[in-house]
This record gives structure tokens, sequence and C-alpha cells, in this order.
């Protein structure tokens, strides 16, 4: 069978990349591994109706083409958990602490962390998001982790141990293991960034679909309806000037004017493909992926609230991070850093040592929840990560090609974005089908 493009993977950048190649007037077909669209988007229902992500939730006000999506699709918006009262809470071995400072701070930590922000929000104002590259000491600022740099800039230790649990809170790897360039690219892809700080949750996570975030991807998956096709891993790509042939896992061959691969860069390095220039190849081989799990626990109230704590936390535990995804429902990361702990132990005691680390913020109720779902996305055969990793070095080793395609061949993906995330999915995905539509 012939089509115009083949679109490899129904994650939210394949989705939004099929969804406008065939409002383009394009013959698409989508190829999806399993047997659910949505990728590292997934949603399931309690009986009491309220539903619950175990991927992908939260989106910012700096998240422009994937809130625009969501208007398209006729969804709605809402304040995510930044609108819940009370105070966040850091646990770490010695001690736990509600709101600001924490408990490890002393006297001129505050001054540190300022002064500290300041330069670090300056120095991401130098730098271009979409062209890294081209900043004059972009070799040495990718070859520097984010806490050298802290430490050569005065940073106390308790400032470094404040910017850490941060950085593990949202699941990525260690800042002792990330590029700064790479940790500047992503503010800089803030607009007003430089207002806003380091990490500004309303930027990055202040608002959530009101229908769940994975309704995002079901609607656009509902418009192509049979233009999906499920249980259909992809093993082969040999891309041609005049015709691609798609080779599924079975042995089926699928011929095609054009591809889009909206793959994760684990899954796609299992995938043969031919056609594609080395450099290209190389460098979408080079990107690696933080890996985590995501755990929820499902409750009849917000019982944290009784502690006038607002449910999100930073912890030094397995857990990296907590906080409210809905009323009475509570999410928590767990990061790369701290994966193997829950890899390492029988399945069925991972709930009961994760609800320990709940407990331990919020009190014993936390043990008694409705439900609770554990999902090991770090290896997951078709995610293999959570969000892109970049370790320093990456920024230059993986190159300007990041992102960038090879007509017939195309790339999308949360990983062809600075930083991972929704936004980085809808953004390229919708890009990839622009280009590929202007190309004919
Ligand atoms: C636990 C967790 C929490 C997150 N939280 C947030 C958040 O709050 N806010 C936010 O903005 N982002 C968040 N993210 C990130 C965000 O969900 C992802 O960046 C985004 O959904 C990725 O979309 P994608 O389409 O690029 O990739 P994916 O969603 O991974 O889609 C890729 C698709 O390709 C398929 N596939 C893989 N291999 C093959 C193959 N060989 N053949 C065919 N199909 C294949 C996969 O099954 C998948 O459906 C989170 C991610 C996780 C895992």
């Amino acid at each position: 069978m012939t089509h115009d493009v083949i679109v490899l993977g129904a994650g939210l950048a394949g989705l939004a990349a099929a969804r406008d190649l065939a409002a383009g007037g394009a013959d698409v077909i989508v190829l999806e591994a399993r047997d659910r669209v949505g990728g590292r988007v997934e949603q399931t229902e309690l009986p009491d109706g309220r539903l619950v992500q175990l991927g992908g939730e939260v989106a910012g006000r700096a998240h422009t083409a994937y809130l625009a999506l969501a208007a398209e699709l006729g969804l709605t918006l809402v304040p995510s958990y930044v609108a819940e009262p009370g105070a966040i809470a850091r646990a770490t071995p010695e001690g736990i602490s509600a709101g600001e400072p924490p408990h490890w701070f002393g006297p001129g930590d505050d001054t540190s962390h300022l002064k500290v922000t300041a330069a670090f929000t300056a120095l991401a104002r130098t730098v271009d998001p979409d062209d890294p590259w081209s900043h004059p000491d972009a070799t040495a600022l990718d070859r520097l982790s984010v806490g050298d740099w802290l430490r050569s800039h005065g940073a106390t230790p308790a400032v470094v141990r404040l910017w850490e649990i941060g950085q593990l809170a949202l699941a990525g790897g260690s800042y002792e293991r990330t590029s700064l360039l790479a940790a500047l690219r992503k503010n800089a892809a803030v607009p007003g960034g430089e207002q806003s700080g380091h990490y500004d949750y309303e930027d990055w996570e202040g608002l959530r679909v009101a229908e769940g975030s994975a309704t995002v991807a079901l609607r656009m998956a509902a418009g192509l309806g049979d233009r999906i096709r499920l249980g259909a891993p992809v093993q082969a790509i040999a891309v041609r000037p005049g015709g691609c042939t798609v080779r599924l896992v079975g042995g089926e061959s699928l011929s095609v004017g054009a591809v889009v691969s909206a793959l994760p860069v684990g899954p796609l390095r299992s995938v043969t493909v031919t056609g594609v220039s080395d450099e290209r190849l190389a460098s979408l081989h080079r990107q690696r992926q933080a890996v985590a799990a995501k755990f929820v626990a499902t409750y009849d109230k917000p019982f944290w609230r009784s502690r006038d704590l607002n449910g999100l936390s930073e912890c030094e535990g397995v857990l990296g991070s907590t906080w409210p995804q809905n009323e009475g429902i509570l999410s928590a990361l767990v990061p790369p850093e701290r994966y193997g702990v829950l890899l390492g132990m029988p399945a069925h005691m991972r709930e009961t040592e994760l609800l320990s680390d709940i407990a331990r913020l919020y009190g014993d109720e936390a043990h008694r929840p409705l439900a609770s779902h554990v999902r090991m996305w770090g290896t997951d055969p078709w995610t293999q990560g959570y969000v892109t990793q970049w370790t320093p070095g990456d920024v230059t080793a993986v190159g300007p090609l990041h992102g960038t395609h090879e007509p017939p061949f195309y790339v999308c993906g949360s990983d062809q974005w600075v930083a991972g995330y929704m936004e980085g999915a809808v953004r390229t995905g919708r890009a990839a089908a622009g280009e590929a539509l202007r190309r004919g």
C-alpha cells in the first residue's frame, strides 16, 4: 500500500504532526507500537470518575504550542497545583521543613541563592535556545556541570543542595551531571525567563487540561480515526528521494513518499535507518534520556491540607517530589539517580516503599490510598526514558543537527526540543508537518 506520509509513533508529537498533515491534504498513516495512543501521556479512570494521569500532566504559560493545540481541540486550561493553598514541604534525611527557607539554610544562604540565580538568568540571556552552538563560549559552558558552575560562582553548599533537590524533584538527572549550556538553553527558551528566575512554576507547570492531559492525545486520535494503526512496531526505515519503505516487526513493508519519525531517541536506536546521512544519525543516536518512574496515590480527600501543606514537596527519599494532580490525587516522581532502588526491589514492595516517603511528609493517612499506580517509564521498551537528558558535553556532541530534518525523512518529538515536555512534542510535531507540507 502507498501513502504520502507515514508518521512513526502516536505520542503527542506524532499525532500533532499527522493531524496537520491530514488537514493539509496529505494521505497519512500513523504506525504505533503499543495498543493505545498517547505515548508518554496516559490516563486511567477511578471508579468515582476521577481521571488519573500516569505520564505528562502539567503545562506552563510559556508552552505556547501546547496551549494553542489544546484550544483548537476545544479543551479547557485550568490552574494546576500552583493554585493549591498551603506551603511546599522539603524532606531530607535530617529533617522536614515547610515553606521558605528550607531547614538546611543558615546565615548567608538566602543572599547566595539570590546572587547565583541572578547570575544564571543573566547568563541564560546570552544563549540562543535555537542555536546554543553559536555562543562564543559554547564548548566551555557545555563542558561545565551546573553544580561546578554554582560552586565557581560562590554558591554555598546549602544553595547547591537546594538547586539539586529542585532538579531531582523534576526527575531530571543530577545537576552534577547536567551541562550548564543545556540548563541555560532551557531557561532561555522561556520568554521573560530573566524576570522569573531559575525555574518558574508558572512558566513551566502552572496549567493543566481540565478534561485530562491524555485527552489531548485522545481527541487528536479521534480526529485521525483509522489513519492510526496500533500494535504496529516499526523495525526498519529505508529512505530514498523517490519513495521510502517502512518495515514492521513481522515483515510487512509499506511504501511511502516521506517518513516523519516521532519516536523517542531510545526506541529509535533499535530501528534500522538507511538513506539518512551518517552525521544526522550520529546526532540522533547521541542523545540520551533521564529515566524516571511516576507514582500516583489516590485518596478520598487532600488530607495534606490539614497540615497547611499544598502537597508540593521536594524530597531526598526514593521519591524526588510530590504534587497534587487533582482533588485528593497525589502525583510523585522517582528521579533517575534513585530509579535503581525501585528496579532492585520486588514489584509488590514498591507501593509500600513509596507510600512511606509520602507518610513522612503528610502523615499516616498516606498509607491508606484508595488506589495507587507505579509507572516505570524508564524501562518501558517503547519509551526507555522520561525526558531528554544533557550531560556535560552532550549539547556539543549532539550538535546543530539536533531537531533537523533530511527530507523525505523528518524528525520530531519532545526529545528534539530544548528540554522535552509536552510542549516540545507538540511544537516539533507541528513544525515537522509544516515542513513536509511545504516541500510537497
Ligand atoms: C512520568 C512523566 C511525567 C511527565 N510530566 C510532564 C508534565 O507534567 N508536563 C510536560 O510538559 N511533560 C511531561 N512529561 C513529558 C511529556 O509527557 C513527553 O515529553 C511527551 O509526552 C513526549 O511526547 P512524544 O510524542 O515526543 O513521545 P512519546 O509520547 O514517547 O511518543 C512516542 C510514541 O512512539 C511509540 N513507539 C516507540 N517505538 C516505536 C516503534 N519502534 N514503532 C512504532 N511506535 C513506536 C511509542 O509507543 C509512543 O507512543 C512527562 C513524562 C513522563 C514519562
